[in-house]
């Protein structure tokens, strides 16, 4: 290949979907061989990937093992570990009028050649994850990291190749221009993470060759918290979830939803539990991540009039950093309960009970996430009974979707499929159905 001259989007895919007609990619060894192998670029180079989150996201040392490279490893890991068992074909209980001679069965067949687009909030588990998934099945992939977090962008295009399979994996780095052209193309599945404007762009393009997509999109996940809970534990855990990665984070509890006598109680929890995490000037601390980029620093700077500030409040554009904040009196009509807050920024909004909780959760979209603090099982069920999202995690944010064998994904507006572990073959497979008569 010409290195002055970029392969073109057309050319990679064909060239992609040769090796995949050789049926190389079939073989589980080749499978298997390939997780071994970006298993060992993500340990051999561990220093390398957290120098460069740390670029872009001012991610801790310690941060970037537990959820972006270690959590990776343990991905892999599971799925070293049951990928046979996962892809043993599955008999089918046969009608007596076709014979007792007559089988059936279910088998899981790679799709062709998948495409993967990441975001940048966890720019090397969201771009990876998937691609555990796909390889596993026995696809060749093009990946496409997030430009916005250039420095991990650079690290994953530089070692990718050095690692996998390069006539079955390639890395297209770039922006709109570069994703626009890729999904001109016919994939056999597109697995998009981000918001839901590109989530749309990207099932428009995926509809004109009718390519199956999966869609990771995001929301306002909101946190109920009941009155009888103790508010020190809630506080902690909501804190931990919230300012991990300063708040962006796709589950992320986005907003508290309690009741007035309990909203002031549980403020003054929050602001210890922060003092806990980060010390009194988290500025300060090594444990606290930086906002991705001045547009979104803008942007969530001027969401913090939508109430009064409990806690933080405080920034400094020129280090992209936004203290861990609280606020108080939210008006649910405003600017803050609007969008996902994707950022360090935790509104509390007062209702009266839990039938008011119930209605205002499904008065609006979807979320990725519905996280419940409470001890009474009837709330709990209720709930989650009466409401409708990705996933609902009681008493602790964010765990669901470190739990392998759990479905991860949205529902409406947060998303369409789900992936990780076994749910990653579903995704990325076809499931075919075959039937077997003998002929004498
Ligand atoms: P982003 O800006 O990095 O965009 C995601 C990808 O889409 C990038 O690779 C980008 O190059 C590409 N892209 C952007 N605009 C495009 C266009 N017009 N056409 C084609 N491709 C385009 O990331 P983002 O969207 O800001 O990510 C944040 C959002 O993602 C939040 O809403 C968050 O909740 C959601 N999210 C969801 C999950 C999940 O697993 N469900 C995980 C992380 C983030």
């Amino acid at each position: 290949m010409n290195q002055s001259t970029p392969e073109q989007p057309a050319d990679i895919v064909a060239r992609l979907r040769a090796t995949f007609r050789t049926g190389r990619t079939k073989p589980v060894e080749w499978r298997t061989t390939q997780l071994r192998r970006l298993r060992e670029m993500l340990t051999e180079h561990a220093d390398d990937l957290a120098t460069a989150l740390h670029a872009d996201l001012g991610k801790s040392a310690d941060e970037s093992q537990r959820t972006e490279i270690g959590f990776t490893v343990r991905e892999i890991d599971h799925t070293l570990d049951h990928l046979a068992d996962w892809l043993r074909p599955e008999p089918a209980p046969v009608p007596e009028r076709l014979g007792a001679d007559t089988t059936a069965w279910t088998q899981y067949d790679p799709l062709g050649v998948v495409l993967v687009i990441a975001p940048w909030n966890y720019p090397l588990q969201l771009l990876l994850t998937p691609v555990v998934g796909a390889l596993a099945a026995g696809n060749a992939v093009v990946v496409k990291p997030s430009e916005l977090a250039p420095a991990t962008s650079a690290a994953l295009a530089r070692l990718i190749p050095e690692y996998l399979d390069t006539d079955a994996v390639a890395v297209v780095e770039g922006a709109i221009p570069e994703t626009t052209a890729l999904l001109a193309e016919r994939f056999d599945h597109i697995f998009y993470t981000g918001n839901g404007a590109v989530g749309r762009v990207v099932m428009r393009a995926a509809a004109e060759h009718l390519t199956p997509v999966t869609l990771e999109l995001g929301g306002k996940s909101p946190a109920f918290v009941d009155r009888d809970a103790d508010l020190d534990v809630v506080a902690d855990r909501l804190a931990r979830g919230k300012f991990l990665n300063a708040g962006q984070t796709c589950v992320a509890p986005d907003y508290v939803l309690t009741d007035p006598a309990t909203a002031t109680a549980l403020e003054a929890a929050l602001v210890k539990a922060v003092d806990g995490l980060f010390g009194a000037d988290p500025k300060a601390s090594g444990a606290y991540s930086r906002i991705i980029n001045e547009r979104h620093f803008d942007r969530l700077t001027g969401l913090l009039d939508s109430g009064r500030v409990v806690l933080g409040g405080d920034n400094d554009r020129a280090v992209k950093y936004i203290a861990p904040t609280v606020l108080a009196d939210v008006d649910p009509e405003s600017t803050v309960m609007r969008d996902e807050i994707f950022g360090p920024i935790l509104p509390v909004v007062t209702v009266p009970g839990l039938d008011e909780a119930i209605g205002f959760i499904n008065d609006r979209d979807k979320p990725l996430a519905l996280y419940v603090f409470s001890e009474s099982d009837e709330t709990r069920s209720r709930i989650a009974d009466e409401t409708s999202s990705g996933a609902v995690g009681h008493g602790l944010p964010l765990a669901h979707l470190t739990v392998s064998d759990l479905p991860f994904g949205g529902v409406g507006e947060s998303g369409m499929g789900n992936y990780h572990g076994r749910y990653s073959i579903e995704t990325f497979s076809h499931r075919k159905a075959v039937l077997q008569k003998p002929l004498s």
